[in-house]
């Protein structure tokens, strides 16, 4: 009997240990071929450029055929395979219609063939075949097991296509367009030169004893080396020092905060005393140091909490500095210039915050998701960034002249000259675009037609702040609290918090200022105190979270209400309600809340209070929650994803996410025209917000506001300014009447073209 999972087991086994992803190939047609007792087993790649068929490897034809075969389309029975994207098990393959000859392949001696695309996710990489001698079909069991390889390889396959390590030219061909998909941090276009940061001293490198030759460390002049120490340590406080103040106007105090911290460290008396210890001893500054730091590191590193593990990073991270100045290493920073791509396996928010900011062009790196800390201060800066894109190799990329679409969240090391070329007039009608308009920033947010919509921010960030104001914002729709709880090492205090909250009601003071309560859980964690789910984003998310903590949540409402003394713009805003009980709950925490400050002689006014939208049945039962808030705002995102049942961190159904599936666009509009009949305020402040296409809806439905990032408002506002609300309206009475998500797209793209809005989608600002 045929067993495909065990030949797959024994597949991925043997991979695992392969030196070069080609080889990969070679395993497979080897060990199907053993397992089918075929004569021949091939795979052929689809070569997209060119959209032709490669022989990419092969078990019984001649192997100098590889590379040379190539089948376009629609030729050849791969060709043929491809176009019918089904089986194909003939007996006489010769006499099949499509049947090519290459004598280079020495196949004329098979007679049946059978063969079966390889498709991952609806796209076609390529074509598994297998031939024998003698001129009879394949078994049914054959075929299956033919089928059950081609499915599960083509996932491994796709991403190695993808890392650009299975290449489908030859290998004369120069190494170009080497792409990577991760996702998105920040949008925007970026192009620039490559710059790989390296961890030259890292952890593994300072403790690693190989990199030091013991018996001469101890024959060190102890007078002479303890005065080394010194002078680098003190060299190491003096730049950290400078770093801070260069990057004082750049970044949000909670991100220089980390400074403090890095000082702490070396100023922390034990450090240095052990260091010298270790010197008198007769070892090397270095030694002494890389001993010292691999103590503390590792002590840090084996504790079970999350938060004190961190410290490790902390730690080693002050040891590298201290020891580039030991042995006088130039930094590779300094040697930056003109428009630069940070890339980096696990870049920290110190690589970007010493890194200068007139050439930071971009950033990717390897690892990261939409909510880390690394895409918030991308956000915060307005620099395009994508994250989480897997395994970078740095002699491939580092240096290159790469091309960052933070729009799509693709990066692509080495492109050719016609690619760069069309993305350089992307970021010229980017930029274009977004000089014409800074213009709009004192315009109102109103239709041609007179229709004033109100146009917010969403931050999280101090340094959020001031680009939202210069922007044009007319309040703040959305303060993600977790994100200043994200920055912290702890939950901070509720003195702490009052400090944080006050300066982003006073900066929009008297502008209104929406703050989400506290909302973590799913993709969003707290590093000191991490849980773990099966099925995050249904478990302890948002409101949940909180009311079970409700020393927190008291906290967090306490430090709201105080910071709000005498400004009166704050409302507040409750994440992931899904029932009514939750708001009941909540209100009696508040009022718990404003009785305890009164009774401190604090004079608290109430705050109006919303509630997001995100998970249905909050809008299936609308009415009922009415008369308990003042206010809502569709959270579209949550939204999206609850109402669709798509997780969009999942690339295997990312695909499936869209706000303009048909069911999501009723949605909205049930829960738009609800809010008007019960008198309800409604605001939209998910991603939806600043895609211009679906902006044109939301006019259409009758929104009454809109938020997103600062950087994404004047786009948003073009848009609005651009387009009549009569012509919203009767563009959302045709879209509303259609069934496909592409139907709706074409539509859209058309109405934004005939409104002189196209630089909008070429721009990529889609
Ligand atoms: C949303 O879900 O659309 C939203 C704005 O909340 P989050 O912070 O989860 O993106
Ligand atoms: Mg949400």
């Amino acid at each position: 009997m045929l067993e495909p999972l065990n030949t797959l087991r024994e597949i991925f086994q043997v991979a695992a240990d392969l030196d070069e992803p080609g080889q990969l190939l070679e395993l497979i047609v080897s060990r199907v071929r053993l397992a089918l007792k075929a004569e021949v087993c091939s795979i052929y790649l689809l070569d997209a450029v060119e959209d032709c068929f490669v022989l990419k490897a092969t078990e019984g034809l001649d192997k100098s055929a590889i590379n040379q075969v190539r089948l376009p389309r629609g030729e050849g029975l791969v060709g043929y395979i491809a176009e019918h994207q089904a089986l194909l098990n003939v007996e006489r393959a010769s006499t099949h219609p499509n049947f090519v000859f290459f004598p280079q392949t020495g196949e004329q001696a098979f007679e049946s063939f059978l063969g079966t695309p390889i498709v991952h996710f609806r796209k076609l990489i390529g074509v598994l075949t297998i031939q024998k001698h003698a001129a009879e079909k394949f078994t049914l069991e054959q075929e299956a097991f033919a089928i059950t390889i081609a499915a599960q390889l083509a996932g491994p396959l796709d991403q190695s296509l993808d890392n650009g390590d299975l290449h489908l030219r030859d290998e004369r061909v120069p190494d170009v367009n080497i792409r990577f998909r991760g996702v998105k941090g920040a949008s925007g276009l970026a192009m620039g030169k490559a710059l790989w940061v390296k961890r030259k001293h890292t952890l593994a490198g300072i403790v690693d004893t190989r990199l030091a030759d013991v018996s001469a460390d101890r024959d060190a002049d102890r007078d002479a080396e303890i005065q080394r120490f010194r002078v680098a340590l003190s060299a190491a406080k003096e730049d950290l020092k400078e770093q801070k103040e260069r990057m004082r106007g750049n970044l949000p105090k909670d991100v220089l905060a980390l400074y403090g911290m890095y000082r702490m460290i070396l100023e922390d008396r034990s450090l240095a005393d052990e260091i010298e210890t270790y010197i008198k001893a007769g070892w090397t500054a270095a030694t002494a140091l890389r001993k010292t730091v691999k103590n503390h590191a590792r002590a840090f590193e084996t504790m079970e909490d999350d938060y004190l593990k961190a410290k490790a990073e902390d730690i080693l991270h002050i040891g590298q500095r201290v020891y580039a100045q030991l042995r006088g290493e130039e930094d590779d920073i300094a040697a930056v210039s003109g428009p630069t791509i940070l890339v980096g396996a696990d870049l920290s928010i110190s690589d970007i915050a010493e890194f200068p900011t007139q050439h930071l062009a971009g950033i990717v790196c390897t690892k990261g998701s939409a909510l880390s800390h690394l895409a918030i201060l991308a956000n915060a800066l307005g620099v395009p960034a994508v994250l989480g894109v897997g395994e970078l190799d740095p002699n491939r990329i580092d240096k290159a002249e790469t091309i960052l679409d933070g729009y799509r969240a693709i990066v692509i090391f080495k492109p050719v000259e016609q690619l760069q070329r069309e993305y350089r007039k992307l970021l010229t009608q980017e930029s274009a675009l977004l000089k014409g308009l800074d213009a709009l920033r004192d315009l109102p947010a109103e239709t041609p037609d007179g229709t004033a919509i109100t146009l917010l921010a969403n931050t999280g960030l101090l340094a959020d702040i001031t680009p939202g104001l210069s922007r044009g914002a007319q309040g703040i729709g959305l303060y993600r609290s977790e994100i200043p709880f994200m920055m912290h090492e702890s939950f901070p205090s509720e003195g702490e918090q009052v400090d944080i909250y006050r300066p982003v009601l006073e900066a929009y003071h008297p502008k209104p200022v929406c703050m989400r309560t506290l909302d973590i859980g799913g993709d969003k964690n707290l590093p000191y105190f991490v849980f773990t789910e099966d099925n995050p984003f249904l478990g302890w998310r948002g409101i949940r979270f909180t009311l079970d903590n409700s020393s927190i949540f008291l906290s967090q409402i306490r430090a709201m209400l105080r910071a709000n003394i005498g400004l009166n713009n704050l409302s507040l805003l409750l994440p992931m309600i899904s029932r009514l009980d939750e708001v009941l709950e909540f209100k009696q925490l508040l009022t718990e809340a404003v009785l305890q400050l009164e009774s401190e002689g604090y004079e608290i006014v109430l705050p109006r209070l919303g509630i997001m939208i995100e998970v249905p049945s909050a809008m299936l039962i609308l009415d009922q929650l009415a008369e308990h808030i003042d206010f809502i705002s569709i959270g579209s995102n949550d939204f999206t994803q609850y109402l669709l049942a798509v997780d969009r961190n999942n690339v295997k159904v990312s695909q499936l996410y869209s706000w303009f599936q048909p069911a999501v666009l009723r949605g909205l509009k049930s829960v738009v025209t609800q809010a008007k009949a019960l008198g309800l305020p409604t605001s939209l402040c998910g991603e939806m917000a600043a895609d211009p296409a679906a902006v044109i809806l939301l006019m259409g439905m009758g929104i009454d506001q809109l938020s997103m990032s600062a950087y994404t408002l004047p786009k948003t506002k073009w848009v609005i300014r651009s387009i009549p609300q009569s012509v919203a309206v009767s563009v959302w009475n045709e879209v509303q009447l259609m069934k496909t998500e592409s139907a709706i797209r074409q539509r859209l793209t058309e109405v934004l073209e005939q409104h002189g809005l196209g630089g909008l989608i070429r721009a990529g600002a889609h």
